[in-house]
């Protein structure tokens, strides 16, 4: 354990995040890491402790509690502590193939079960992660691991999603030739198409890819499995195959008027998006534009959020989200305890974004769409709802 007191010294600092109003001009990434002195006291805020909660990643009541990866979390952040990066990425490396990525956008079960966190701000587990492992690659220490010997099978591995990278990565390792085909024309699934680029740079998907090339897995883009090449023939050629597809099945609101025009799923928006910024820095004009718009988000998640943040960079004249659920308390209540998920308010990324441009959270609580309307052109010119209440 690092410093005996650290957890009574030091206060959590938030994550270190670019000012609101202006990082909503670009599309770079909202979140940056901490400087060393800053993380080396977060890591000593870490008590050790002999049951470590934040690493059980087990579900409790129908919620994640602890990493579900079994992350080794009181050992780095002793080693951060310490100032040992390097043995802190060594043991970070263990139990994850990208920490990078869920150093950005994991929602991380581990802190809200952290022990700290029982009358305390959690441990900044998070972001302690995504230092370690970005200053890894910062120095060098990432290189391709090349398997020393190859067992001769031939491994598929349909989509490259996050599942599919890290199906990829283990079996390379274990000395198989993998190869991943992706019907989509870049890899990494929805950490490419799906979550925008303030939250996760594309560059750091790409840096991760090339990598797995060097080590040897080979990649195939615009091919669907199932069109392109059917299963019997990845059966003829592969030993085995595995399927990481993903949930690709978007939910629509199948409601009365939703045909009008100006309506779009959030997957379409959000990955028009990301690929016009890609392809041409926008200049195609190929996405859906948001621009002097009233923009209404239905869905109160985190793909919701993601188009709150869209459309503000996208220069909207006005944004609002509608969410089903009532609005979560600001501790946890009743009986959602420690150390379970807690079930509490917080103010994400594009909401304080939201607030500093319009000066409110853009979130509406506890309604339900019923109705959309349209002009006689077609185009959607009422949204009618109800407000809900929760009873017991
Ligand atoms: C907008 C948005 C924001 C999100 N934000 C977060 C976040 O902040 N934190 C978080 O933890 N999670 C987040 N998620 C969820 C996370 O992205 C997913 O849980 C994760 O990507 C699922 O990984 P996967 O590999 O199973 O599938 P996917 O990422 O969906 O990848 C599946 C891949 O398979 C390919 N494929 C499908 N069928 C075929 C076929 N027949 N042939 C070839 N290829 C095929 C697809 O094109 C796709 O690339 C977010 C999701 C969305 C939509
Ligand atoms: S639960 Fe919190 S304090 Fe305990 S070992 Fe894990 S990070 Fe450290």
């Amino acid at each position: 354990m690092g410093k005996a007191t650290g957890f009574m010294d030091y206060k959590r600092e938030k994550l270190n995040e670019r000012d609101p109003l202006t990082r909503q001009n670009d599309w770079k990434e909202y979140s940056a890491p901490y400087t060393d002195d800053v993380l080396k006291k977060q890591g000593a805020r870490c008590m050790d402790c002999g049951t470590p909660f934040c690493q059980i990643g087990m579900e409790i009541k129908g919620g994640v509690s602890g990493c579900p990866i079994y992350n080794l979390i009181p050992e780095w952040n002793d080693l951060v502590y310490r100032g040992r990066w390097k043995e802190a990425l060594e043991r970070l490396q263990k139990t994850n193939n990208f920490p990078e990525f869920t150093g950005r956008v994991c929602p991380a079960p581990c802190e809200g079960s952290c022990t700290v966190a029982i009358n305390d701000p959690a441990v900044s587990i998070k972001n302690i992660e995504r230092t370690i492992i970005d200053k890894g690659f910062e120095n060098g220490w990432i290189t391709p691991r090349i398997p020393s010997s190859r067992t001769g099978k031939k491994i598929a591995i349909v989509g490259s999603g996050p599942a599919g990278l890290a199906s990829a990565d283990q079996l390379n390792q274990a000395g198989h030739a993998v190869t991943v085909f992706e019907r989509s024309d870049r890899l990494g699934g929805l950490l490419t198409y799906g979550i925008p680029n303030m939250k996760l740079d594309k560059e750091v998907v790409e840096r991760r890819v090339k990598l797995l090339r060097q080590e040897g897995i080979d990649f195939v883009t615009n091919t669907e499995i199932g069109v392109d090449v059917t299963a019997d023939e990845l059966k003829e050629q592969f030993d085995a195959v595995i399927l990481c597809t993903g949930a690709q099945k978007q939910r629509d609101l199948l409601i009365e008027g939703r045909e009008a025009k100006g309506i779009h799923l959030a997957m379409d928006y959000l990955t028009l998006a990301t690929k016009s910024m890609l392809d041409s820095g926008f200049k195609d004009k190929n996405f859906i534009d948001a621009k002097g718009k009233d923009v209404i988000v239905i869905g109160g998640g985190d793909t919701g959020a993601d188009c709150v943040a869209t459309a503000l960079r996208q220069k909207a004249k006005s944004v609002v989200q509608f969410g089903k659920h009532p609005k979560l308390p600001d501790t946890r209540v009743g009986d959602n305890m420690w150390p379970e998920q807690p079930y509490v308010f917080s103010l994400d990324y594009a909401y304080e974004e939201a607030q500093a441009k319009f000066g409110e959270d853009p979130r509406q609580y506890s309604i339900q769409t019923t109705k959309i309307v349209a002009d006689k052109n077609g185009k959607l010119k009422e949204l009618h709802t109800i407000q809900m209440e929760k009873v017991k």
